[in-house]
């Protein structure tokens, strides 16, 4: 690769849009950091890096991604501590992930110097960008599109990779009701599933339309062949406390290996907790429910970090969970995580990438 990251050219703003960020009223999402990275890959090769302002791009309407979906993405964040010190959590992993991605969809894979390094480097020049305050982050979007000027089918040969960035504010999730879906699929054996490409996404807007029209806030979607096994709640990955055991889903072609999944894993067996990555059928959470051994549910990602359920529900049968106060093993593993991303717990495990 002839990337090197040493020597990022840099355009930087003339002024800066930062007086447009109210710290007390961050709306996910509206609001760019002042800079972006683009690289292009093309002849087989990425092209240098640069980061320059954020602004519109100008592409071809023949731009092969908007018709064929080879688009993939990754979310990441970085946090900063009472004294300014800001970090950026695990973005090997997401680095690694995003190839996986990449070698699925047909796309090259992204050197980690120009992930991470180039990363870095962006978010060094928009650190006044990352919010202070516990739960506050600069979401960091990574992405990939294909971008031959061609709508004839075939893999593309012109690639560009850029990271955006927008501050997050405190995330202050309400524990969610939960839609058992068993006529809509997310994910099946041999597809996409497993990886963060745009069309997974896209298929999944209309049955969470559905479902909200009906009351309910996300989807906990079930395996394609019997409609049987749990798999992931919306976008994030789920975990149900039965007994005194942790289980979520093991990995496979149909579940996103989240970041923040491997982190609350690590965390829970650390301090002595069975953690099970198994199948788990939504009639075992039922028998477990009627037993009174479902303790707590929930989802992780790196947006809401964890994100309590509240109910759940299948056909006729409503699945209450036990009270917020008695949430104790999501909630220690959420401040546990957050103890390390805001530097008042030493990273023991690498995760941490100062800037
Ligand atoms: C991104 C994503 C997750 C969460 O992954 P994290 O690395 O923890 O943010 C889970 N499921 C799906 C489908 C996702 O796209």
């Amino acid at each position: 690769m002839s990337v090197s990251t040493m020597d990022i050219h840099v355009q930087k703003v003339e002024k800066s849009r930062i007086n447009q960020l109210d710290p007390n009223n961050i709306q996910f999402g509206k609001l760019y950091a002042d800079h972006m990275l683009i690289a292009n890959y093309e002849d087989g090769e990425w092209k240098q890096p640069e980061i320059v302002p954020f602004g519109n791009l100008s592409l071809s309407p023949a731009t092969t991604f908007m018709h064929y979906g080879q688009a993939i993405f990754e979310g990441v964040k970085a946090y900063k501590d009472a004294d300014g010190n800001a970090v950026i959590f695990r973005p090997h992993d997401n680095w690694k992930r995003m190839n996986r991605s990449a070698h699925r969809m047909g796309m090259p894979d992204v050197p980690e110097e120009l992930f991470v390094e180039g990363m870095r480097q962006l978010v060094k020049l928009d650190k006044n960008w990352i919010p202070t305050g516990e739960g506050t982050s600069l979401y960091i979007r990574p992405f990939m599109i294909a971008t031959d000027e061609f709508i004839g089918v075939k893999p593309a040969e012109k690639f560009s990779f850029i990271i955006i960035t927008s501050p997050a504010g405190p995330y202050y999730a309400r524990p969610v009701n939960i839609f058992v879906q068993d006529q809509y699929v997310r994910a099946f054996p041999g597809g996409i599933g497993f990886t963060k490409a745009a069309g997974n996404y896209g298929a999944s807007m209309y049955p969470t339309m559905e479902i909200r029209k009906m009351g309910y806030d996300q989807i906990l979607w079930t395996d394609g062949l019997e409609h049987k096994y749990v798999q992931e709640i919306g976008t994030m990955n789920v975990f149900f406390v039965i007994g005194d055991k942790v289980i979520t889903p093991n990995l496979g072609e149909t579940i996103l290996e989240g970041v923040t999944r491997d982190s609350v894993i690590t965390l829970l067996r650390e301090k002595g907790v069975t953690v099970e990555e198994r199948p788990l059928s939504i009639d075992e959470i039922v028998d477990a429910y009627k037993k009174g051994e479902l303790k707590e549910a929930f989802g992780t990602g790196t947006a809401a970090s964890i994100s309590h359920i509240a109910e759940l529900t299948y056909h006729d049968l409503h699945i209450k969970l036990p009270e917020e106060k008695n949430w104790t093993i999501s909630d220690w593993v959420k401040q546990e995580m957050n103890d390390i991303r805001y530097g008042r717990k030493a990273d023991t495990h690498g995760w941490i990438v100062k800037l």
